[in-house]
C-alpha cells in the first residue's frame, strides 16, 4: 500500500497563464495539512507551455507528477488518466483554472476522515460566468434528473473527494463517453457534499466551447437513460391515433356532406411535421449506435506520450 495519502488530479489544456499560480496555492494547502500528498498533473495535449512549465516545476518538487498525452482526449478522459495513475488513500479532481477553490480541500479531507467516501463540492454560487452557461447548467441538470434513475447530485461539478475504494471501483467503468459525475454516483458508497462559491476563472479563457458542451450534455444524457428512445413509440403512438380519427373523419365528409377537403398546402405541412419527427427519432438512435460502436471499436481512452514524476515501479497502480 502507498503511503500517500492524498492525490490531486488536475486536468489541463492550455492553462500556461494560471498554472503555476494553480501549483502554489495547491502546495500552500496541502503543506498545511501536514499530510503526505501528490500534485497529479494531466496534460491533455495541451498547444501552450503548460506541460514544460509543471516538468520544470518537478525538478524541484518531488511531490509533483506529469502524465503528458499525445493529443488532446478532452476533460472527462484526462481525468480518468488521473484517477488511473493515483496513488493515494483519498484522491481530489480540481480544475486546473482556480475556479475551483484549492482551500476546500481540507474540508473535504475533514469530511472523509468522518468516514464519507465520496465528497462533492455544491457550487452554492457561480461567480463571472455567462446568464447562458448559468441557465444551461440549471436546466442540463434538472432535465438529467428527471430523465435519469441516477440520482445525481445537482450544481456539482468534478471537484470532489473520492475514497480509493471509489477509484477501484470506477476502474472496472470501463466506458468510451465519460461523465464522470454520474458514474461517481452509479458506484454508490456513502456521499455527502461540501458547499463553496465557485470563483471566477484565475486567467486564461474557457476550455469548453458551446460544441463541447453539448457533446458534455448529450453524454450525460444518453449514457445514463434510453429513456430518449421511447420518445419513438409515444409519439408514434400519439400521431397513429390522431391520424386514425382524422381519417374517420374524412371518411365520414365524403360519404354524408358534400364538403370536399382541397388542400396541398396542409398535406405539404403535415408532411413535413412528420418527416422532421422521423428524422429526429432516427438521430436519436444514431447517438445511441455510435455510442455502441466507440464501445465495440475497444480503443483505449487515451495515449500517454511521457510520464515526469514517478518513481520507478510506482507507475499506473
Ligand atoms: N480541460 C481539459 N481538456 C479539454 C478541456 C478542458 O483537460 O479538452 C481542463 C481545463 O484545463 C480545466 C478543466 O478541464 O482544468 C475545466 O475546463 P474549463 O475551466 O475551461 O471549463 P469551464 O470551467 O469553463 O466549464
Ligand atoms: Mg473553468
Amino acid at each position: 500500500m502507498s503511503s500517500i495519502v492524498c492525490s490531486i488530479v488536475i486536468p489541463m489544456y492550455n492553462e500556461e497563464e494560471v498554472i503555476e499560480e494553480t501549483y502554489h496555492r495547491l502546495k500552500k494547502v496541502m503543506d498545511q495539512t501536514g499530510e503526505s500528498y501528490e500534485l497529479l498533473f494531466v496534460n491533455d495535449g495541451s498547444r501552450d507551455r503548460s506541460a514544460s512549465i509543471i516538468a520544470e516545476l518537478a525538478k524541484h518538487d518531488d511531490n509533483i507528477r506529469l502524465i503528458d498525452f499525445s493529443r488532446n482526449f478532452g476533460h472527462q478522459i484526462a481525468v480518468t488518466a488521473g484517477l488511473d495513475y493515483a496513488q493515494g488513500q483519498a484522491i481530489v479532481i480540481i480544475d486546473a483554472d482556480l475556479q475551483d477553490p484549492p482551500e476546500v480541500i481540507p474540508q473535504m479531507l475533514a469530511k472523509w476522515r468522518e468516514g464519507y467516501e465520496v465528497v462533492y463540492g455544491k457550487r452554492l454560487k457561480r461567480q463571472g460566468e455567462t446568464a447562458f452557461k448559468k441557465l444551461t447548467a440549471y436546466l442540463f441538470y434538472r432535465i438529467l434528473n428527471i430523465l435519469t434513475n441516477e440520482n445525481i447530485p445537482k450544481d456539482t461539478g468534478d471537484f470532489r473527494l473520492i475514497d480509493r475504494k471509489v477509484c477501484d471501483a470506477m476502474k472496472h467503468l470501463h466506458e468510451k463517453n465519460r461523465f464522470l459525475r454520474g458514474m461517481i454516483s452509479w458506484v454508490g458508497f456513502n456521499q455527502t457534499a461540501v458547499e463553496y462559491v465557485r470563483d471566477e476563472r484565475w486567467a486564461g479563457e474557457t476550455k469548453y466551447p458551446l460544441k463541447k458542451m453539448l457533446k458534455f450534455a448529450a453524454d450525460g444524457i444518453f449514457s445514463f437513460t434510453y429513456k430518449p428512445l421511447k420518445l419513438a413509440t409515444y409519439i408514434g403512438f400519439l400521431l397513429s391515433t390522431t391520424g386514425f380519427l382524422y381519417l374517420l373523419y374524412v371518411l365520414y365528409q365524403r360519404l354524408f356532406t358534400t364538403n370536399t377537403q382541397s388542400g396541398w398546402a396542409s398535406i405539404i405541412a403535415v408532411n413535413l411535421v412528420f418527416n422532421g419527427i422521423t428524422l429526429i427519432i432516427l438521430g436519436i438512435i444514431g447517438e445511441y449506435v455510435g455510442r455502441i460502436y466507440e464501445e465495440v471499436k475497444g480503443r483505449p481512452l487515451y495515449i500517454v506520450k511521457e510520464v515526469v514524476g514517478f518513481k520507478k515501479n510506482e507507475e499506473k497502480n
